[in-house]
């Protein structure tokens, strides 16, 4: 993902002013409902999720171990009941390679009209362009926090899922691929456009079930590291402000008030972006904001060193049952 540069954010909310009814934000419509009891949320094994990713390396499309990575992850969703949903595509990147792509969806009682969709992306970036050492620009990062955490927190909700199933909603959990494939920093001359993200973007157009639809859906991306700060990112309010709202005010109501701000973050060019665009489907994205760093995300961001070392399982309990309660008193 990378921050969205102010004048194409401006240009995208022009257009949907346009296009689409606003989402209000409206404390009415967010009061809360009694709490419904959810499963509890195990850290450890949502850290194990995250831990076996990072042992298969670098996660870059075209890869083995991004292969065997997507092999591990349809076999899991499996194992924990889910019905199983492949989407395989050859995808163009910025410098026209094209991608052995794999969008990998677990869906929880398909039947159900009302939907919840959580997402994540599985694959790493291909390039450290933000390591302090320029001979790793064009080294692949592990991209244990950036790809893994958002996996392994919904591979621990999917578990759990199978084990008791929220009532009256259908849930779908979706790996996208090919979110980290972006124009690297040190291309300076590609004028192509939307070239992260291609995995959603693909879906958006595609998706797996014939005209998808979800009441609300919820992107975790960086959700691991110690002491992380999820602010309220701006393409999230402007689309899905009730969602933030209820995600945020869960979080405080649990006593993860320090991970979830209550403050505006930066926007986020991230797979929500094309879930909202391309259907409709208004969406958050949960992802760790440091409005002190100078690229707005933490120290190890697209690096070498975003490895198993910054990942604390507090943070990832605290967005793991932050989000089932909310899919849980839905
Ligand atoms: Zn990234």
């Amino acid at each position: 993902m990378n921050r969205v540069y102010y004048f194409i954010l401006s240009a995208i909310l022009l257009l949907s002013c346009c296009s689409q009814k606003s989402e209000k934000s409206s404390s009415a419509e967010t009061k809360p409902k009694a709490r419904q009891a959810a499963p509890d949320f195990k850290a450890d094994s949502a850290y194990a999720y995250i831990g076996k990713q990072a042992a298969f390396g670098p996660r870059v499309p075209n890869t083995k171990a991004h292969k065997d990575c997507g092999d591990y992850l349809t076999a899991e969703l499996k194992r924990f009941g889910a019905e199983i949903f492949i989407q395989e595509a050859t995808l163009t990147a910025y410098n026209g390679t094209s991608l052995q792509a794999r969008n990998i969806i677990g869906a929880y009682h398909p039947e159900r009209e009302k939907r919840i969709m959580l997402f994540a992306h599985w694959d790493s970036r291909p390039y450290a362009d933000h390591d302090p050492d320029e001979t790793n620009h064009r080294t692949p990062i592990l991209g244990v926090d950036d790809g893994a955490s958002g996996v392994g927190v919904l591979l621990e909700i999917a578990r759990l899922l199978q084990q008791k199933s929220p009532d009256g909603v259908g849930i779908d959990i979706l790996f996208f691929d090919a979110e980290d494939y972006g124009t690297p920093e040190f291309v300076t001359d590609n004028q192509k456009e939307n070239t992260w993200c291609l995995g959603s973007q693909f879906w958006a157009k595609n998706p797996h079930v014939p005209n998808y639809k979800a009441e609300y859906g919820i992107l975790l991306d960086m959700v691991g590291a110690k002491n992380a700060t999820f602010y309220k990112e701006m393409i999230s309010m402007r689309y899905a402000a009730r969602y933030v709202d209820l995600l945020w005010n869960t979080a405080r109501d649990l006593g993860y008030g320090k991970f979830f701000i209550h403050a505006p973050g930066t926007a986020v060019t991230d797979d929500h972006l094309y879930v909202i665009q391309g259907r409709n489907i208004p969406c958050v994205d949960i992802i760790n904001y440091d409005p002190e760093s100078d690229t707005g995300f933490g120290h190890y961001w697209h690096t070498l060193n975003d490895t198993m070392e910054n990942i604390d399982r507090e943070t990832l309990k605290a967005v793991g049952q932050t989000v089932l309660q909310v899919i849980y008193d839905n």
